[in-house]
């Protein structure tokens, strides 16, 4: 038997990070079985689809490393709406299903004040299709319904716990539940990753399967994910879209490896690994069932450690984006004409070991492309207190008398002056680097200045020294 998996997200939003967690691990688990993978787009809901969403989530797989054209489909849910109502018949035909004309009112009034559940009053009425009139599946009155999952073992439902579930609505449209299970059995499917937040689902899709007379898959649901309140994510709450972490510089390498921690790890005591290490050791039946906490302090971590891996061209490859800005990513705060790639290569080296994301890269080197720097005022205050003007005047006169205009000599001239003045580097450091770059954190000082230039920085520390008049 093939192993036939797929993921199925319902475009309707930013494409969620927990998704692209379940993406991977169907992802790796066809691989790891000579399987197939399927995409299969569930865009029934056509008043919260939008064709924008589905080309979003196209992109981010392929982003994270699922390539299009590498995996069969997309396939579209809307384009099986036969196949869903064939089945629906074919139940009806059978007389595993019944139609029904109670309102939600009726049967709150038949069972008391709280809904929990349809009472059954249809189903041996004989009633014939009609508008406004649902198809409810007839659940058996016994026995158990055993969901075999890799990850959660089998959980068992019993059948009379099970309320007679509608399958087609009132205007004859089949509902997600069967649409999603015909799917399946139209496209072959035979394990079913996905969010564990469908468990519930599960056991009814299980007796949809049995009834329509096609061997159920495989289930494993994999563990919903949680913030640091324990809450699951949720995109009004917090940052969910895969989109924005591209967009704000984490690295794909650094976010499938992240994603697959989400209750897992490989062997021994490590967890940033090659994408080839957890293809081979990932085990679906490994996976911890309990929520797993997206802690985005950790994938900033991480991500800054494969910033730093990266061979430096690369990393200056990795950074365009937010060097140029794109349809996404805000222009950076230089005209294009005021890049000067040369001196961007100069300082990368030291860039690369200090930012966690690469949208971090633009507040390190703007320094370098405008005319003048971006003056953070907090940071002028905090910099330009007694004495700056003195030692900016010392400065100017030291740093302009310089034979050799490189960071070493810069170092040791600061160094002195600082000293005449009973300065330590760093207190002597802070007045110049506000005045030349606008913040009192950045790249190593005196690398910068070096790139920056003799002319350019004596005029800055002018500028500053006549502000401070
Ligand atoms: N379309 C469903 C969702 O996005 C997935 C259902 C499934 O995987 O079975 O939640």
């Amino acid at each position: 038997m093939t192993v036939r998996v797929r993921f199925a997200p319902s475009p309707t939003g930013m494409f969620h990070v927990g998704g692209a967690r379940s993406a991977l691990q169907n992802w790796i688990y066809a691989k790891q079985q000579g399987g197939v993978f399927v995409l299969r787009i569930e865009d029934t809901d056509a008043a919260r689809n939008k064709p924008e969403w589905t080309e979003g989530i196209l992109s981010a797989l392929d982003w994270i490393g699922i390539a299009r054209g590498s995996y069969e489909g997309p396939y579209f849910q809307s384009s099986y709406a036969g196949e869903h109502r064939a089945a629906a018949q074919r139940l009806y035909d059978g007389g595993r299903a019944y139609y029904c004309d109670c309102t939600r009112e009726d049967v709150q009034a038949r069972t008391g004040s709280q809904y929990q559940g349809y009472d059954g009053f249809c189903r041996d009425r004989g009633l014939g299709p009609g508008e406004g009139r649902a198809l409810r599946f007839r659940t058996p009155d016994e026995g158990a319904t055993v969901v075999v999952d890799l990850i959660r073992g089998e959980p068992t439902f019993e059948n009379k716990l099970i309320e007679d579930f509608v399958i087609a609505r009132g205007d004859g449209s089949p509902v997600f539940l069967l649409a999603n299970v015909v799917d399946d059995m139209t496209m072959g499917i035979t394990h079913v990753i996905r969010a564990e937040e469908h468990l519930p689902n599960t056991p009814k899709q299980q007796l949809l399967w049995d009834a329509l007379g096609v061997k159920p898959p495989i289930w494993a649901h994999v563990p919903v994910v949680v913030n640091e309140k324990r809450q699951k994510l949720s995109k009004r709450r917090d940052k969910v879209a895969l989109e924005a972490y591209k967009d704000e510089g984490y690295l794909a390498d650094a976010m499938r490896n992240y994603l697959m921690l989400l209750g897992w790890a490989p062997s021994g005591d490590r967890e940033i690994v090659p994408w080839s290490v957890i293809e081979e050791e990932f085990r679906l039946a490994e996976v911890n069932p309990s929520p797993a906490f997206f802690d985005e302090k950790k994938l900033r971590a991480f991500n800054g450690e494969y910033i730093r891996a990266l061979p430096v061209e690369e990393f200056v490859a990795a950074c365009q984006p937010w060097l140029t800005g794109t349809e996404t990513i805000a222009p950076p705060p230089w005209q294009p004409e005021e890049f000067d790639p040369a001196a961007f290569a100069a300082v990368a080296p030291l860039a690369q070991t200090r930012i966690a994301v690469l949208s971090e890269i633009v507040p390190n080197v703007d320094f370098l492309f405008l005319a003048d720097p971006l003056i953070d005022e907090a940071a002028w205050a905090k910099a330009m207190k007694e004495g700056a003007a003195d030692l900016l005047d010392a400065a100017i006169a030291a740093f302009g008398a310089l034979e050799s205009w490189d960071a070493e000599s810069l170092k040791s001239t600061l160094e002195a002056v600082g000293a005449e003045r009973g300065l330590k580097l760093g207190k002597a450091q802070a007045p110049v680097r506000v005045a030349v770059t606008g913040r009192t954190v950045g790249l190593p000082l005196f690398e910068s200045l070096e790139v920056l230039g003799r002319e350019r920085t004596l005029t800055r520390l002018r500028a500053a020294r006549v502000r401070l008049v």
